[in-house]
């Protein structure tokens, strides 16, 4: 249960005042729909309005605040003019003007012969100072709630920032006086502030510097964040560790045998990765470990032997993919391999009904199949093993914490093994899987070539066409990716099919299509006819998942290639690196190029390791951004920046190990103040595995 302190903080942005159905919804999209999404939505900007001089020597161009008597008004001739209200505060005159006006209320707001203050940006036209639709409008008595630093904030488009203020100030006040959570040493090192001060603080910032991440504030904050996200990782694989394990250790007999079927040995990479994941499943302990290895590493095998081991001991294993298609792939790997050596292994998708579903189950309960590929399907409540010791998670980012919790509620005690195909720098693992075992596939099989890459601009469309006619005259097959435009599905969609239909003048049927609308049906019989070469050119939007595997595919075109991140183009790049022909890639891209989106492209062209992308795609984007979305489960920070607060998470991380050491379930009045601190930042699952 959430803490009732934090209440408040967790209802509706419509129980502010002057916040309307409309606004509402506005600044849900904007930041979200509860007050705590407010009190993180932190300024951008600031407007200082203290400049306060007298007009007559004012500088135009700046923001001021200046007191005026009001002389008149004048209303404009036709209806492009500007309605006027003449001013002087003695020293000189100012035009205040306003277009689409309303007189009535401007002549309340502004009555003849009375004094106001005004405060907006001042301009001089033909030597008259101006000043068009001041911000601020008030009497001579309330200057000095104008005259000071205003919070800019991050807008979108129908609320003002003048709204946002308001809306903000009344969620702040919600937030109640919170204990400390943080070790009082600690802090006087650091020289924080309490939470409630660095919070006020932030949202008030003086000067520009204010604004930086690096203030004493916002690091504040930051630290707050991590410290919650550590120590939530930190309960959890507490918890799993501390479950007793099984101690599955094979005979060998059946992995000696699909080993010698291979029609390769394993790279050293592999059979080390293999020796750390042995070693984990021999343990009396439950097994939680991440497998990192680039695409083309070969994760594929390294799970099939992990999953093996486990069947040795008569017990059953289950890989559970992100999407249909790629459980699909790993049933096409998996099974006729298994067959040969008499293993059973069986595919289960949302999408096996019926009695094909029942007798599939029925199976699994009575322990025939000994392997069970699928998507999360896999986890729903009626999917029974007879004994599950082995779970492995093809994960690509999608599941977050919530689900590896839920996982590891399945099986008997079984081995969880996370396996993840994008690389990610050290402190990016961190702050997704904590201190989680892992091991890393450092190595892409012998033999392989590299890729060609280029980068060329649009405007060679024709040649690239020309020379992909060569290409598939020669035999190869391509794939074509549209980009994603985020605004609108629709746009993209009409991008890839305006595409499709030009290719098809050059290609004839030999060009397909495929894109996120298509029923997965009609999306299975186009990607199968690219498998089969009846397809040679395979137009996409990035519904090529990750990891779909066509071996005869050498050639990818990438559409706006600017407009792709940094891991996303190495994913997809990734699609063509699985043959042992030369491939090649080739990034258009169009103007305007930015700075960051060239250094990408240039990156892209100079290294093919999946490492060195990672990292600089950290240092190109930071750390919120690296994997291109936000749903990837690696960006659940709204207030620490990668970037720069690396060091601080090493920090975070390691308090997180002292604080359990210490108080294993939070029950200190630190610990209690911790706990506060875990569901403020909405890591509250981590709290709940105490009340199992
Ligand atoms: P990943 O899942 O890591 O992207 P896969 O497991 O799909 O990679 O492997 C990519 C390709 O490399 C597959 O065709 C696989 O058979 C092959 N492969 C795997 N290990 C080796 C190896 N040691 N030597 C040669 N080829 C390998
Ligand atoms: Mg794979």
């Amino acid at each position: 249960m959430r803490p009732e302190i934090l209440f408040p903080l967790f209802a509706g942005i419509n129980t502010l005042s002057g916040i309307g159905s409309k606004t509402e919804k506005l600044l849900t999209g904007l930041c979200g729909n509860r007050i705590i999404d407010l009190i993180w939505h932190l300024p951008s900007g600031l407007t200082d309005r203290r400049y306060s001089p007298q007009l007559f020597n004012a500088r135009p161009g700046s923001v001021c605040t200046v007191k005026v008597r009001i002389l008149e008004h004048q209303e404009p001739k036709t209806r492009k003019q500007p309605y006027k209200v003449l001013c002087s505060d003695g020293t000189d005159q100012l035009t205040l003007s306003f277009f689409k006006a309303y007189p009535d209320s401007l002549k309340k707001n502004l009555p003849v012969g009375e004094e106001r203050v005004v405060s907006g940006k001042l301009e001089s036209f033909n030597g008259i100072l101006q000043m068009s639709h001041p911000d601020y409008i008030v009497r001579p008595e309330d200057i000095d709630k104008v005259r000071g630093v205003e919070a800019v904030y991050p807008l979108t488009a129908g609320i003002t920032n003048k709204m946002l203020n308001k809306a903000i100030k009344q969620a702040l006040q919600k937030v109640p006086p919170l204990p400390e959570w943080l070790d009082e040493h600690f802090m006087r090192s650091e020289k924080f502030p309490g939470f409630n001060q660095a919070l006020n603080a932030a949202h008030h910032p003086q000067s520009e510097p204010d604004l930086l991440p690096e203030n004493i504030n916002r690091t504040r904050l930051a630290y707050d964040e991590m410290l919650a996200n550590q120590l939530a990782l930190a309960i959890v694989r507490e918890r799993v560790k501390k479950q007793q394990g099984r101690e599955i250790k094979g005979n060998g007999l059946l992995r000696k045998k699909i080993l010698e079927r291979l029609p390769f040995d394993l790279t050293d990479a592999q059979k080390r990765v293999l020796e750390e994941i042995y070693a984990d499943q021999a343990s009396r302990f439950r097994m939680l470990r991440l497998l990192q290895g680039d695409v083309g590493s070969g994760k594929t095998i390294v799970a099939l032997l992990t999953m093996l081991n486990a069947v040795e001991c008569g017990t059953q294993a289950a890989i559970m993919a992100p999407t249909e298609i790629l459980a699909k792939q790993h049933l096409e790997t998996i099974r006729p391999l298994c067959e040969e050596i008499g293993i059973r292994a069986e595919l289960l998708t949302g999408r096996v009904k019926g009695k094909s579903r029942t007798a599939l189950l029925q199976d699994l309960a009575e322990g025939k199949t000994d392997i069970l590929i699928g998507t999360h399907a896999l986890f729903v409540e009626d999917v029974t093993f007879r004994d599950l010791s082995c779970i492995i998670v093809d994960e690509q980012h999608r599941f977050g914490v919530h689900q590896r919790l839920a996982l590891s509620n399945k099986g008997n005690k079984a081995d969880i093994l996370v396996m993840t195909a994008t690389p990610i720098p050290r402190t990016l693992v961190l702050t997704a899987y904590g201190d989680m075992e892992y091991s890393k596939i450092d190595q892409v099989p012998a033999g392989r070539k590299p890729i060609d890459t280029r980068v060329i601009p649009i405007s060679k469309l024709a040649e690239v066409v020309g020379g992909l006619i060569r290409k598939v005259e020669a035999g190869c097959r391509c794939y074509w990716v549209c980009p994603l435009v985020e605004e609108s599905e629709k746009v993209d969609l009409a991008a890839a099919e305006e595409r499709f239909e030009s290719l098809k003048k050059v290609f004839g049927n030999e060009v397909g299509l495929v894109h996120g609308k298509m029923k997965e049906k009609e999306k299975d019989a186009v990607m199968e006819q690219f498998k089969t070469g009846k397809i040679k050119v395979l137009v996409a939007t990035t519904v090529i998942e990750v990891g779909v595997n066509v071996p005869e595919a050498t050639v990818m075109v990438i559409e706006h290639a600017e407009r792709f991140g940094l891991a996303q183009l190495h994913q997809l790049r990734g699609r063509i690196k699985r043959g042992f022909q030369a491939s090649t890639c080739l990034l258009l891209y169009s103007y305007p190029l930015s700075e960051t989106s060239r250094q990408r492209l240039n990156t892209m062209k100079e290294t093919e390791d999946g490492f060195e992308i990672a990292e600089k795609d950290l240092e190109l984007r930071g750390g919120g951004e690296i994997l291109g979305t936000r749903q990837s489960g690696f960006c659940e920070f709204r207030l620490a920046d990668m970037t720069v607060h690396k060091q601080l998470l090493l920090t975070a991380n390691k308090d997180a190990k002292m604080i359990l050491a210490q108080d294993p379930n939070l029950q200190s009045p630190r610990g209690k103040a911790l706990r506060i601190l875990l569901y403020l930042f909405e890591r509250d699952e981590a709290v709940k595995t105490y009340q199992q």
